[in-house]
């Protein structure tokens, strides 16, 4: 596997790929890798002939009382995973790399809408930061295919509608979410928790379970989140959210005219925020 850390050798490396005939899946990460990133490394192998994953721990997509400072940073073991899970490049940027005018004089994209609600209302300017942050990645690396996991799902919707609306070359997809054995979904944040956390941490994914059993059995939203909020509660978590949602745009539902929803949730154990959702 390459590594590259600067743009022009990240360019040069997929100008190579490319007079080779080859096309490029991107594989967008902030490092710190585990089997749910390996997946999707995995997915984009089979979408392209060349992947490069990118590391970078994006300030702009973190508040300032976020966990920017101690997000786990873990280059040395990212690139052996990377190299036996078969990625030919990782690109590892610095922030100035990414950002050659300064953080605090970067262009931004806005989606609006999609970007204001859930976690866009308890985390102001995050997908302002992620969009911002995808949209240079793209035009570094001008991949032909770009892979996103559902577990971050209202990223992934906006990721798409970021794509169509500036008509983006790029094909974007998103892969299936994966889960400890207790049906925690994987992130790097877990790493937070301490044992007692870790063990009260799969309610998040039972819950989610629930909801969509409840809706399969015809409850009413309003019933199925209020149950959901006092469940998460009772388990020891600060629920930011957890809502029944139009799978397609993340509106709320409508009762008359019912198509694929989602469950998600977003709350908090002690200062660690997980989120989770289950499309149905
Ligand atoms: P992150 O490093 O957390 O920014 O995540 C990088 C990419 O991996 C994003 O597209 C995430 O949605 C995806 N991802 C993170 N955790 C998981 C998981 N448990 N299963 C599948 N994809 C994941």
């Amino acid at each position: 596997m390459q590594t590259a850390v600067t743009l022009v050798q990240m360019r040069a490396l997929a100008a190579q790929w490319r007079s080779e005939g080859d096309d490029i899946a991107l594989v967008p990460t902030m490092g710190n890798l585990h089997r749910g990133h390996l997946a999707l490394i995995a997915a984009a192998r089979t979408n392209c002939r060349r992947v490069v994953a990118t590391v970078f721990v994006n300030p702009t997509q973190f508040g300032p009382n976020e966990d920017f400072v101690r997000y786990p940073r873990t280059a040395t073991e990212d690139a052996q995973q990377l190299a036996d899970a078969g990625c030919d490049a990782m690109f590892l940027p610095n922030v100035d790399e990414v950002y050659p005018l300064g953080v605090a004089n970067a262009a931004r994209v806005e989606m609006p809408g999609v970007s204001g609600i859930l976690c866009g209302s308890v985390r102001p300017g995050h997908f302002a930061g992620v969009a911002s942050v995808v949209l240079r990645l793209f035009n570094m690396i001008e991949p032909d295919v770009a892979c996103f996991g559902e577990k971050d799902f209202q990223q992934l919707l906006i990721i798409r509608r970021l794509a169509r609306d500036l008509s983006l070359r790029v094909r974007v997809v998103g892969f299936p979410t994966v889960r400890a054995d207790d049906g925690l979904a994987l992130s790097s944040r877990n790493q937070y928790l301490d044992a007692a956390q870790r063990a009260a941490a799969p309610a998040i994914w039972r819950t989610l379970q629930r909801m969509r059993e409840a809706r399969r059995a015809g409850e009413a939203v309003a019933e199925v989140e209020a149950q959901a909020h006092f469940t998460l509660i009772a388990s020891g978590f600060l629920p930011d959210y957890a809502t029944i949602r139009d799978a397609s745009d993340l509106s709320p539902v409508s009762e008359a005219a019912r198509g694929p929803e989602v469950a998600l949730i977003a709350a908090r154990l002690g200062n660690t925020r997980l989120i989770d959702n289950l499309p149905f």
